[in-house]
């Protein structure tokens, strides 16, 4: 694995959400608020203004840095959610990982958003590409493989009935629409398995 460049990472990150805000907005509309676009963005851009910073720190400690600023900027259900994501990784991560310490991050990450939203994959969130994306890690699948498995595992949430978030008020009626969690999060995992993996 190649030494991870922070600065390109968070610039790819943010760029994904700013250029699909309008497209998870739109999921978001469908069954929930219709804020998770806007949300997204408004923590990414916060996050890419001060770029400089986080990559100036070890890698644990930016990205605890990161997922604090994430809880404080996204909000909703999703900042806390994403927060944890990059808190747990920065706790679990080495300063320099390799692929199998990323891995094992990652794995416990993915449990800490699990025990903080007390939901689990299968509920129709961002948990259901995390998931596949982790077993896809485990897996030792390329770059191009796991970006390919996290749009496949979002697009797996439309025939799932939501069980938690605000779609889980729809019942039935949040069956037939992407999560948009999911979506942002495959977003995200493309721009950031691509960055590494150039
Ligand atoms: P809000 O629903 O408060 O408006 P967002 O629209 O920003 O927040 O985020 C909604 C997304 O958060 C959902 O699409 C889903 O992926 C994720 N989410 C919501 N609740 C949970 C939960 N308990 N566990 C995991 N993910 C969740
Ligand atoms: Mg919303
Ligand atoms: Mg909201």
């Amino acid at each position: 694995m190649a030494a991870l460049n922070l600065s390109r990472l968070i610039a790819a990150a943010a760029d994904a959400i700013a250029d699909n805000a309008e497209a998870l907005t739109a999921l978001d509309q469908a069954i929930g608020d219709g804020d998770h676009g806007l949300n997204m963005k408004r923590g990414f851009e916060v996050v890419r203004g001060e770029a400089e910073a986080f990559s100036a720190k070890p890698l644990p400690d930016a990205l605890k840095a990161i997922g604090t600023k994430l809880v404080m900027t996204v909000g909703g259900a999703s900042g806390p959610l994403f927060g944890t994501l990059f808190m747990a990784l920065g706790k679990e991560i080495s300063a320099d990982p390799d692929r199998t310490n990323l891995t094992t991050a990652f794995g416990k990450a993915i449990d800490a958003v699990a025990a903080r939203g007390k939901s689990q994959a299968g509920q129709k969130t961002m948990l259901d590409v995390l998931q596949p994306v982790h077993e896809a890690l485990l897996q030792g699948k390329t770059a191009a493989e796991i970006a390919d498995v996290a749009d496949r595992a979002a697009e797996a949430t439309i025939p799932m009935k939501a069980l938690r978030g605000r779609a889980s008020f729809l019942g039935d009626r949040s069956i037939g629409h992407m999560d948009a969690g999911a979506r942002s999060t495959a977003l995200l995992v493309r721009a950031v398995v691509e960055t590494i993996g150039e």
